[in-house]
């Protein structure tokens, strides 16, 4: 497994064509793509995250590609068209190409119908290919099984590298599922397990993530690379004012999103479905009135998102149960919103909490913690990286709703804690930029055109 230290922040150098086409080239004595075809089938980047199938993996690809282009690889990011109003094509920063590919009706498919509509998307991809001189993509990076699908096809065709990002595993997700809640069907684990064996690298977000590839879907050691995804500093930083996890700090955010200057708020945000079980902190936020009911005119529960994947069967459950556990009061929902204004909701924050049963990362909990807020998070998935237990945050073994009040008690209470906490979150995040990502990334892609690993490669030479 090839692994890579991530902690330092480096910035990007603006793109400069004539100078980076040469250094792209050559990078330390390997070959560095010039131009990518990055496949995201089922949500595009250009959609607002956290509702839907709009989440972490939009932000990650918004972030990854701008800083590839930083780094003079440019990028073509091929997405299902939803709206006949979709331009063929949209720039999304300079270097970077949003292309819309015309697969099957613009509205009323959902998700879990894509799979029919691979071979329109795929037929869509090589026929812009096409368009251009051979060569005209060095590499594929898919992301998610569905554009693994695509790009299993696309990069066998064209002679190129498949570098593929899973962000969820079916399996995975099926090992740890929320009471109640709808596995994942087989046809997924089939298909993941094809990308797996097709891919050449196979980018996970941390070790634990690489050896469940291993574990679940037999990935070969050679093709296994950890990158830890970044957070925007620019956007998510800090208060101008106040020492972060201080009153002070949270005052003028507080103003703006008309919350108390002196409640303490444990904030949700995310896609609202059981995955993420928000109805834990729910249920915790019950229990912990229950034991200190004087605590009830400060607490502010504020529930930031819209429903999701299984949530979208029963958009309201998450309102009934806040009436049922007798919190109505206390609980407060708003619809997703753009990065800048969520980076507000973080700095409002006495503690972000995340206590999902499965998580591949958790951007939320690396955003909030750039602003100065400490976070209390499930021990899964990335969150243990994304999380200093003790230090920058709370881990919490289990979902229990007893533990989990016993963990959110101290951040209500205790001041000083939250100050040293948010503190030590925002020197911790700041570890995290897209830039330090992006870079590695490349160093992937490098290593996967110097040596290719995926077994494709005899199919690939029979096609040429
Ligand atoms: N997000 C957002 N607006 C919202 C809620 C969430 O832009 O109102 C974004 C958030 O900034 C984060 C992403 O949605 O980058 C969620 O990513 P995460 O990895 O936490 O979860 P995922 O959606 O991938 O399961």
């Amino acid at each position: 497994m090839i692994q890579h230290p991530v902690r330092s922040v480096r910035r990007a150098q603006p793109a400069t064509p004539a100078r980076g086409r040469l250094q792209s080239l050559v990078q330390g004595g390997r070959r560095r793509p010039r131009r990518i075809a990055m496949l995201s089938v089922h949500t595009s980047p250009l959609h607002q995250p956290g509702t839907g199938d709009a989440g972490g993996m939009n932000v990650y690809i918004v972030e990854l590609a701008k800083r590839l282009a930083a780094l003079n690889i440019e990028v073509e990011v091929f997405t299902r068209a939803i709206c006949s109003d979709d331009a063929p094509t949209v720039e999304l920063a300079p270097g970077v190409l949003v292309r819309h590919v015309t697969a099957g009706p613009y509205e009323g498919l959902v998700k879990e119908d894509l799979p029919a509509q691979l071979c329109a998307f795929t037929h869509g991809v090589l026929r812009t290919e096409a368009g251009h001189r051979p060569g005209h993509y060095d590499l594929v990076h898919s992301h998610y099984w569905l554009s693994g699908q695509v790009g299993w096809l696309a990069a066998q065709r064209w002679g190129v590298p498949l570098v593929h990002t899973m962000h969820t595993m079916a399996k995975v997700k099926n090992a740890a599922l929320a009471e109640g809640d709808t596995p994942e069907p087989a046809a997924r684990v089939i298909g993941e397990t094809q990308v797996v064996e097709a891919a050449d690298r196979l980018i996970a977000n941390t070790t634990e993530e690489a050896a469940e590839l291993a574990r679940f879907y037999a990935a070969r050691p050679e093709q296994l690379a950890v990158v830890h995804p970044g957070v925007n500093l620019d956007v998510f930083r800090p208060a101008a004012s106040g020492a972060p996890g201080t009153a002070e700090a949270r005052r003028a955010a507080r103003a703006r999103l008309g919350l108390p200057a002196d409640a303490a708020v444990l904030l949700f945000a995310g896609r609202i479905q059981p995955l993420k079980a928000p109805d834990v902190l729910l249920r915790a936020v019950a229990v912990l009135l229950e034991r200190r009911p004087e605590l009830r005119e400060r607490l502010v529960v504020p529930v930031v998102g819209g429903p999701s994947g299984t949530g979208l069967a029963r958009p309201e459950s998450l309102h009934k149960l806040a009436a049922q556990l007798g919190i109505g009061d206390v609980v407060r929902f708003h619809p997703p919103v753009g990065q800048a204004m969520l980076a507000e909701w973080y700095r409002a924050a006495t503690a972000l909490v995340m206590p999902s049963y499965s998580e591949s990362f958790g951007l939320v909990a690396l955003e909030a913690q750039a602003c100065g807020s400490p976070v209390v998070a499930a021990a899964v998935g990335g969150l243990p990286v994304a999380v200093r237990d003790g230090v920058t945050g709370t881990l919490v073994n289990g979902h229990d709703p007893a533990d989990w009040s016993r963990a959110l008690e101290p951040y209500v209470t205790d001041p000083e804690l939250v100050a040293r906490r948010g503190a030590a979150a925002a020197r911790h995040a700041a570890g995290f930029g897209w830039d330090t990502a992006a870079a590695t990334t490349a160093e992937v892609y490098a290593g996967s055109l110097a040596r290719p690993v995926g077994r494709l490669t005899g199919t690939r030479r029979l096609l040429a």
